[in-house]
């Protein structure tokens, strides 16, 4: 069968130094993954499989032969196989006596099997040293490297399990939740059937004093989604503020304007202006 191979592009300046062989076992996703990233590197790979004669999709450079053959060639052996097909290896003993053995397998489910797949694989091959590797890392981030989403965590990354970060989203949530429940209650009650159906005390507090704690829950609601970014410079793109910040305007100055008006010294003296005081001073 034809050999489709894939370009090894060198990773390193000294890459042309070729350095010692490593065997892969299994010519799945990711033996060829971690073959062509070890070709990359300088190293020769070869490639154990059950039909070398028809292994496709090879890196370029790698050689592949049958299982015992393979494992001649190198000192360290790569097990990119299941660990429900690793029967075959007891019939390699032999060879593999004094090898290094790298256990890259993950099992499907928690505690699948009673001992763990490094463990197992000791046992099939107790001449054998065996070492656990690379488990962690998906055949697609081999493939595509540092362009990929799973790079390492940055130190300074904010831990999304802290207390404040916890307390902010949830909060978050919360004001979004009750803002907008009032604001639907405002909105039913603004129709003409409903705000028929209720007297004019009603239809006040729910228009007023509702109207107002629904502003005060969905502007919480927005400042609380700023949190801690709200006026850091990171933030500031283009020297503008986020638009969140813009739609802040309009509902802050609102509720400060009403603060200001429902304090005593001023309530007073306008309810004082609007019975007439300026009126009967000046009589
Ligand atoms: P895969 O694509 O299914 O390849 C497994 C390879 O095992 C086959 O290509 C086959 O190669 C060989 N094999 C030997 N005996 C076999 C048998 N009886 N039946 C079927 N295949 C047999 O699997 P993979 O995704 O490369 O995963 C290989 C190992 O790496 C697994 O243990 C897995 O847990 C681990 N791993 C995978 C990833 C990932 O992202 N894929 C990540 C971390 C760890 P030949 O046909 O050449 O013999």
């Amino acid at each position: 069968m034809e050999k489709t191979c894939i370009d090894a592009l060198p990773l390193t300046m000294n890459s042309s130094e070729k350095q010692e062989t490593v065997c892969i076992f299994g010519t799945g996703d990711f033996g060829r993954s971690l073959g062509l990233k070890m070709l990359q590197c300088g190293y020769s790979v070869v490639f154990g499989s059950r039909n070398p004669q028809k292994t496709t999709l090879l890196p370029n450079g790698a050689e592949a032969l049958s299982y015992s053959e393979a494992a001649k060639k190198s000192d360290i052996i790569i097990i990119a196989i299941h660990r429900e097909h690793y029967d075959f290896l007891t019939e390699l003993t032999e060879v593999l006596n004094g090898k290094i053995l790298v256990d890259i397998s993950n099992n499907l489910k928690i505690n699948q099997y009673p001992e763990s797949n490094a463990e197992y694989l000791a046992q099939l091959v107790p001449g054998a040293h065996v070492v656990k590797a690379f488990n962690t890392i998906s055949a697609w981030a081999l493939q595509s490297g540092a362009l990929d989403a799973s790079r390492q965590a940055i130190l300074k990354k904010e831990n999304p399990f802290s207390t404040s970060s916890a307390w902010l989203s949830d909060s978050y949530v919360a004001l979004g939740i009750l803002g907008f429940f009032l604001f639907v209650l405002l909105g039913i009650t603004s129709l003409p059937s409903v705000s028929n159906a209720v007297n004019w005390r009603e239809f006040r507090f729910v228009q007023s004093k509702l109207g107002y704690l629904t502003l005060i829950l969905c502007t919480a609601h927005t400042l609380v989604y700023g949190g801690k970014r709200f006026l850091s410079p990171s933030n500031l793109r283009w020297y503008l503020p986020a638009a969140y910040v813009l739609g802040l305007i309009i509902p802050c100055t609102v509720l400060v304007i009403k603060f200001v008006l429902i304090m005593p010294c001023v309530d007073n003296t306008l309810a004082r202006i609007r019975q007439g005081w300026e009126r009967n001073s000046k009589r």
